[in-house]
């Protein structure tokens, strides 16, 4: 089950007991359904749960007979097929007489709660919400531009800071944020979804911080050898000019020491000089040697 899908379910399991709630939820299907007017008032979904919701919900609140969702390839469609039916839908949301273009009523969503189910309603008919592991994007798809001012702006003053664009004709408002998304699934009574969106952000802020600490590792160690090689090639070049016995009793241990084990790091060093030396002095050898053989340059042999 896509994580859309899953948001769905949860949201339309909820039990919405205060009268108030189930009005504003049933306006938010409504509003954002397929067809909101008195020749047509129909919802298209893919989703089993929300097409029985709308029916049940609709023709709770308007006092009329439930319409069974009909299949259409991959959709299903609710449609009140009444005259009556439609009418008595659209009084009860107080649409009635039909206006010209379609606005939120704001009578509809009477007390802060309702907002939260309005909200809901809403997305259960156009909203979608991407796979947070893949990326994090939710969006209510509107297909007014009227509409999908008063929608902006109802978000907006809930504090939410959508973002809007037009695609292919329809409205969008969109959250790319994830702090907004958990916001807007919390909103709207998605606990659980909430929760799991977060768990997977924990969890790709892990993989980050563990893929960051081992590209940091991988670059030190890279350093490191290619610092013992640069060693390797000075030691070498006193060797063939000058010899390691021209070196002092400690450089000439630490110079056969690196030669035997090019790519040791400093601790491994450390401990085949028997830990009679330090890493920092170990390093100051090392440092020493190149030195030598910088000024070995220009000498003949
Ligand atoms: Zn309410």
């Amino acid at each position: 089950m896509s994580f859309s899908a899953e948001v769905k379910k949860e949201l339309s399991s909820l039990e919405i007991i205060s009268p108030c709630c189930r009005h504003a939820e049933a306006y938010g299907m409504l509003i954002t359904g397929r067809s909101f007017s008195l020749s047509s008032v129909s919802i298209s979904t893919e989703n089993a749960m929300v097409a029985e919701l709308y029916s049940k919900i609709v023709s709770q609140e308007c006092n009329i007979a439930a319409e069974p969702p009909e299949i259409r390839g991959r959709k299903l469609i609710v449609s009140f097929k009444k005259l009556s039916d439609r009418r008595k839908i659209l009084d009860s949301f107080g649409h009635l007489p039909p206006e010209p273009t379609l606005r939120i009523n704001r009578a509809n969503i009477g007390n802060e709660c309702c907002f939260q189910a309005f909200l809901r309603g809403a997305f259960l008919s156009c909203g979608a919400v991407t796979e947070p592991k893949k990326n994090y994007h939710l969006e209510f798809v509107i297909p007014y531009l009227k509409l999908s001012d008063d929608f902006f702006f109802l978000m907006d003053e809930l504090g939410l800071g959508p973002k809007r664009v037009v695609r292919k004709g329809v409205y969008i408002i969109y959250f790319k944020d994830s702090e907004k998304i958990e916001d807007v699934l919390t909103i709207m009574g998605a606990t659980n979804s909430t929760l799991e969106l977060m768990g997977v952000k924990i969890k790709k802020n892990i993989i980050n911080r563990v893929n960051r600490r081992v590209n940091f590792e991988t670059a030190n160690i890279d350093r490191s050898v290619e610092a013992g090689m640069a060693q390797v090639k000075a030691i070498k070049k006193i060797q063939r000019k000058s010899g390691l016995d021209s070196l002092s009793p400690n450089l000439k241990v630490t110079a056969e020491l690196r030669l035997e084990n090019p790519q040791a790091s400093l601790n491994e060093l450390e401990e085949l000089h028997g830990f009679s030396v330090s890493r920092s002095g170990i390093n100051h050898r090392l440092t020493r040697l190149l030195k030598i053989a910088d000024e070995l340059n220009g000498k003949k042999i």
